[in-house]
């Protein structure tokens, strides 16, 4: 059986099901498949238990195709992002600097979610557009391009015609394979242990990132959880670190991350499990193959820094969105998709390799290239106009 649709989305993970509601709500015809059964729920084995802080741009792009509506009620707001250098003999602040969204924006910074729940909301809005369908349990598997189309065989033996393939099937995508782009990769031995906590001292609203060694500690603030403030927590270490703290029992580990987060929300009660993501960088050679766009960690990944990742999917998605309406019938054509490689790349390119040295900054054990970092961090916010230029950066102006 053949089918044809505008747009054949490959991954239905968090990037992949936006772009399906993204597309769907401007009306092009839409089918996403992804392999793996969407989870919708915390408490189940496999749920996706991080959480997203989408910055002003991405939340833009969310109203625009009517999500936002659905995931404002759960979301907690991000007005101070909080950096914490703990980087002495002991492990306690020897220097906290704010930057705060009122400096900049009438806005706060972004607004944090849980992943799970994400998926859940996305789900329900595609299930409510008659031009998209989701198709779990379904891989791409191989790809034929002409000038005209993308030809896709599924796993079930189907196939599918489309103007424009979107890869969003992750950091090891098919599709990026089978269009030979190469990917430049840096490695850093690190892993991130993401896991939610409540504690006694309220967040305020404010994003903590605390740096010592090893990686950034970082606590994105959540709705309260009956009346307890809580909050999301990356704590990223080396390796074999990440494996010690998984294996601590849960007071061992609570004690373990009271004294990592330098004891500034008072002693925290873990909820639910730990889960454990391997951290690399990589980029993409080009975004661009015939009648196939790149988006999402199919094109670059970084660390959980700045909360930067998925934010940087959203502008993907934004500028071929941008693309698609302002010229429906050149979708998927050469033209097209060299603009988004060339509106796209560079600025991929700029905060990978930004990303990758803050990452390398935040992992030091030198204890002279940790003062450097805490004079780095005096210097910088101490210069109004480069504290402004730096918030605006990291939320997506470019
Ligand atoms: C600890 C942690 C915290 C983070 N926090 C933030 C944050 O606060 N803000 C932010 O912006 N970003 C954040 N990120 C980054 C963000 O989580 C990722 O960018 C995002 O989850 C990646 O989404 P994706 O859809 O591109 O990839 P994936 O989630 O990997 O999805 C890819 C999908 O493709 C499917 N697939 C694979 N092969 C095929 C195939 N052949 N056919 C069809 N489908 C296929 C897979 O089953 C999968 O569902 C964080 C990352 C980490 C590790």
């Amino acid at each position: 059986m053949t089918t044809d649709c505008d747009i054949l989305i490959s991954g239905g993970g968090i990037a992949g099901l936006t772009a399906a509601a993204v597309f769907g709500a401007a009306g092009f015809d839409v089918i996403c498949v992804d392999p793996a059964p969407p989870i919708t729920a915390r408490d189940v084995d496999g749920s996706d238990l991080r959480t997203t802080a989408f910055l002003q741009p991405a939340q833009e792009l969310l109203e625009r195709c009517g999500l936002w509506e659905r995931l404002a009620p759960h979301a907690a707001p991000l007005q101070i992002m909080r950096i914490v250098d703990a980087g002495g003999d002991l492990p306690e602040p020897r220097l906290i600097r704010d930057f705060r969204a009122a400096d900049i924006s009438d806005k706060p910074f972004g607004w944090n979610l849980p992943n799970w729940l994400l998926r859940r909301e996305m789900l329900a809005q595609i299930d409510g557009l008659a031009n998209v369908t989701f198709l779990p349990a379904t891989a791409t598997t191989h790809l034929t391009t002409r000038e005209s189309e993308a030809r896709v065989a599924l796993s079930d033996g189907s196939l599918v015609t489309a103007k424009l393939l979107i890869a969003a099937d992750g950091r090891g995508s098919n599709i990026r394979k089978q269009c030979n782009i190469g990917v430049k990769t840096w490695r850093y031995g690190q892993k991130a242990l993401a896991f939610s906590v409540t504690h006694p001292t309220p967040h305020n609203n404010v994003s903590t990132e605390i740096h010592r060694t090893g990686g950034p500690f970082t606590m994105v603030p959540l709705p309260d959880l009956d009346g307890q403030p809580r909050s999301a927590i990356v704590w990223m270490e080396k390796g074999p670190n990440i494996q010690a703290l998984l294996d601590l029992d849960v007071t061992a580990f609570e004690a373990a991350i009271l004294e990592r987060s330098a004891n500034l929300f008072g002693p925290m009660k873990l909820i639910g499990r730990r889960s454990v993501w391997p951290i690399i960088s990589q980029l993409a050679d080009r975004l661009n193959g015939q009648r196939v766009a790149l988006i999402a960690e199919a094109a670059h990944v970084v660390p959980p820094i700045g909360a930067q990742g998925l934010n940087m999917s959203l502008a993907d998605m934004t500028c071929l969105l941008d693309l698609a309406t302002n010229a429906p019938a050149d979708l998927g054509s050469a033209a097209m998709l060299r603009k988004y490689h060339s509106t796209r790349w560079p600025d991929l390119k700029a905060r990978v390799s930004g990303i990758d040295m803050l990452n390398r900054v935040s992992m030091a054990t030198n204890p002279a290239m940790r003062d450097l970092r805490r004079l780095g961090l005096k210097t910088l916010h101490g210069v109004a106009p480069i504290r402004k230029l730096l918030m605006k950066a990291g939320l997506g102006a470019t």
